[in-house]
Parts: C-alpha cells; sequence; structure tokens
C-alpha cells in the first residue's frame, strides 16, 4: 500500500489499538482469558434491566423504535436528549447551561479527537500549539488522536505517600507553567489509569490557569458526576464559560451505543457540530433514545448514586484486599482508588518494564495495561513510568481474583530474579 501521511499516521501500531484488539480477541473467544485490560465497564444486572425496560418501552411505544433507528439526526445530536440533558445538569449540578451548549458525539473518544486538534497543532500564524496535560499519568486514548505531530506536553506529578503501601498523585503546581503555545488544558477526572479525583482546588488553580491565559480547560468526565458517577471522594463537578466537561453513556453500561456529550460554550458546541457533519454526517440516536426517559426523570443520577457508585466501591475494596494479601513481603504501591474502576500499581525498582510484564502475563492468558502507555508528551524517561501497570477490576470475580494471583506470581518471579532490586525499591521515586 503506498500510504499518505495520514495514512501512515492512523494505521501505525498504536497503544490504543493494542488495547481495544486485546478487548475484542478477550470478549469474543473462549472465556479463558482473564480480561483486566481494556475499558470494559462491569455488566451490573439492575442497570442491564433498566436498559432493556428502555428498549422494550421503545420498541412498544408507537414508532419509538423506528424513529430511533429510521432517520439521520441532526449533527448536534438528539435534540429531546439535548433537551432533557441541560434541563438535568441546571438542577444537579446547577450549571448554567442550555440546549446550545451540548452536542452529542459518537463516542468521547472521538469528541477528544475533534477538541485537541481544535485547539492544538500547527496554526494560522505557523506556530505549533500543544495540550497541556498538567497531571500525568493520562487516559491512554488521548495519545495517538493528532492529525499532525504530537500534541501533548505532560509534567510528571507529586507523589504523596498516604500509607506503608498507598500514594496519591497531585498536580506540581511548582513545576507547572502554561506558556503562549498552549492551547488548552485536558484532565481527566476521576482519572483513567490511576482512579485519582484530582481535588476540588486543584481544578480552581487549573481554572485559574486557564482563566489568565485565555484558553479552555477540558475536564473528561467519562467516570465522573453527575452520571456515571463513579467516584469515591468528594468531587464538585464544575463547568463554566470557559472549561469543556466532556460526558459519555459508556460507563453506565452502555459503551456499545457510542454516545458522547460536550459541553462548552456556544461556539465551541457549534464547530463540533460541523464537524460531526463533515466526519460524520449525524451522531447515532440509538443510544440517545434508550438514555432519554433515564435523564428526562433524573433516574440516572439516582441509579449513578445508589446502584453503580456502590457497586465499583464494594469492587475497588475487594481488588484491593486481593493485592495486599498476594504482594506481601513485596515492593508494591497503589493508587488510593478514588474513582473509576481500575487500580494503579506501582511496582519501584521492578526487574522487568512493565511492557515485559505485560507480555508475560498475557502469554500466561491474564491481560492487564502496560503503565508506559499513559505518559502521552512526557519528554523524559522517568522509570516510574515502566514501573506501574493497570488494572481493569471490573471484571466477573472469578477472573479477577485469579488475575491478581497471576500478576502476583509474575511479579515475584521477577524480583526473585534480581533479589538485588529489592533493597533499591525505596529510592526509585
Ligand atoms: N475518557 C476516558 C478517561 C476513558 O477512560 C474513555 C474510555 O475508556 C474515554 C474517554 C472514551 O470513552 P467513550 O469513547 O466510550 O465515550
Amino acid at each position: 500500500m503506498r500510504l499518505s501521511r495520514f495514512g501512515r499516521r492512523f494505521t501505525r501500531q498504536s497503544g490504543i489499538l493494542r488495547l481495544m484488539d486485546d478487548l475484542g480477541a478477550a470478549t469474543s473467544g473462549s472465556g479463558s482469558t482473564c480480561m483486566l485490560g481494556g475499558g470494559n465497564p462491569a455488566r451490573i444486572p439492575l442497570m442491564e434491566q433498566r436498559f432493556r425496560e428502555g428498549l422494550e418501552r421503545l420498541l412498544r411505544n408507537g414508532d419509538g423504535f423506528e424513529r430511533a433507528v429510521g432517520s439521520y439526526d441532526g449533527p448536534q445530536g438528539t435534540p429531546e436528549f439535548i433537551d432533557a440533558l441541560a434541563a438535568l445538569l441546571r438542577s444537579e449540578c446547577g450549571w448554567d447551561v442550555g440546549p446550545s451548549n451540548i452536542a452529542l458525539t459518537n463516542g468521547s473518544q472521538f469528541s477528544f479527537f475533534l477538541l485537541f486538534n481544535m485547539f492544538a497543532g500547527e496554526c494560522e500564524g505557523g506556530e505549533f500549539r500543544h495540550i497541556l496535560l498538567p497531571l500525568t499519568p493520562e487516559y491512554i486514548g488521548y495519545s495517538d488522536s493528532s492529525l499532525g505531530e504530537p500534541l501533548f506536553k505532560a509534567m510528571r506529578p507529586r507523589i504523596d505517600k498516604l500509607d506503608d503501601h498507598t500514594f496519591k498523585y497531585h498536580v506540581n503546581f511548582d513545576e507547572l507553567s502554561v506558556d503562549a503555545s498552549c492551547g488548552a488544558i485536558c484532565i481527566s477526572r476521576p482519572t483513567n489509569p490511576t482512579g485519582n479525583v484530582v481535588t476540588d482546588d486543584e481544578i480552581e488553580r487549573l481554572l485559574a490557569l486557564s482563566a489568565e491565559s485565555d484558553i479552555p480547560f477540558i475536564i473528561d468526565s467519562a467516570y465522573g458526576n453527575p452520571f456515571p458517577g463513579i467516584v469515591f471522594s468528594r468531587a464538585t463537578p464544575v463547568w463554566n464559560d470557559r472549561t469543556i466537561v466532556t460526558m459519555s453513556l459508556s460507563k453506565l453500561g452502555l459503551p456499545g451505543v457510542r454516545t458522547g456529550i460536550v459541553i462548552a460554550r456556544e461556539d465551541i458546541v457549534k464547530a463540533i457540530t460541523g464537524m460531526n457533519a463533515i466526519f460524520n454526517l449525524a451522531t447515532g440516536s440509538f443510544g440517545p433514545a434508550l438514555a432519554l426517559d433515564l435523564v428526562r426523570s433524573g433516574e440516572i443520577t439516582r441509579l449513578s448514586r445508589d446502584i453503580i457508585a456502590p457497586y465499583y466501591r464494594v469492587r475497588a475494596q475487594q481488588a484491593l484486599e486481593w493485592l495486599h494479601a498476594e504482594m506481601q513481603g513485596y515492593p508494591y504501591w497503589v493508587h488510593k482508588p478514588e474513582g473509576a474502576f481500575f487500580l494503579w500499581v506501582w511496582f519501584p525498582a521492578l526487574p522487568i518494564t512493565s511492557e515485559v510484564l505485560y507480555e508475560r502475563l498475557k502469554h500466561r492468558g491474564v491481560l492487564i495495561l502496560a503503565g508506559e502507555h499513559f505518559f502521552p508528551g512526557l519528554e523524559d524517561d522517568w522509570p516510574h513510568t515502566h514501573e506501574c501497570i493497570r488494572i481493569n477490576y471490573s471484571q466477573d470475580e472469578h477472573s479477577v481474583r485469579s488475575g491478581f494471583r497471576i500478576i502476583a506470581e509474575e511479579v515475584r518471579r521477577a524480583f526473585d530474579a534480581a533479589p538485588e532490586r529489592l533493597g533499591r525499591s525505596e529510592l526509585s521515586a
């Protein structure tokens, strides 16, 4: 194949392609793989029941189903859904938003492609702008989303140790500066891969920095409030004219409907709408049709608070217990799980890279993600990036439990083969 630059750029091996390939192979395979890798949400029976009822209602109610699948929506997204969502965000979060502040996309992954390339890259005057990630590790899916040169400039975090085995990343404001080449700031909250919830105070300070530089502040709320609300600590949802909040139906349990949501100033929403028309004609209408009643009635936030958040809170606790039981006597630190559904585990002075650990585990039927991929835009080679893994603990308990056992066996084997590294494990932060 003789490929253009675009062709080469988007057909090469990428972290996100490997992740989704692993995920596809595991979900369509014989079921023997412990799928602790991709970002699939859990199958929560009560939520699945609600979605099934939503579909039955669509089928029963006149031509509801035919309208949902039989015609194109406009490029901003299903109007009834957008109206209902604006009302929900006003009442639940107190945000001053109307329908003209909301555009839908075909999954928030695509929202990021549009937003990043809209605010960063080569600009009219020939200058190059970047997206600032003030706190890495950060979501793997951002990495390859630029049309041209890599877009990201990233910061190492400050690491606070909370007890013998738990730590939390913070934005390192001492080192953070926003210069004229910065096109936007972006953060995921809760963060994929760490389960970190950037504090209200950190959000305030980042907002102030974006205001000083007159650039947008993108808050990726794929796991956040008001839905799906996979948040175990305090996190006030924030929106104003300068912020762009992105949401999604995926982590409610509907990744298959590919519905992303962008909440932003009117001119930004108009821009997204225009790009939707070019890239997709329209946004998918099935997800909004399925979720409309839940949003209109406000039930979506009650389900998030009463079913989804408690479900993942229990799973997080259980995953922590398994990790502590398996790793006793070996060096490990885990990021405090404050949201989303991942454990981010750091093995200081790990004798092999996390990429090699990933390969060994894959060979044994356990899929995780190597930490290396979660530092887009970080220029220096920081050993920490090779010492961490991300574990998705949301899948069935039996396979997660077996997965933890095998992960610990492989990590212990690596340390046992290089015992001199054990003594160095405290030095590598
Ligand atoms: N943002 C974060 C932080 C994610 O973890 C994901 C998916 O895993 C996405 C965005 C993309 O989600 P979707 O395209 O399914 O809406």
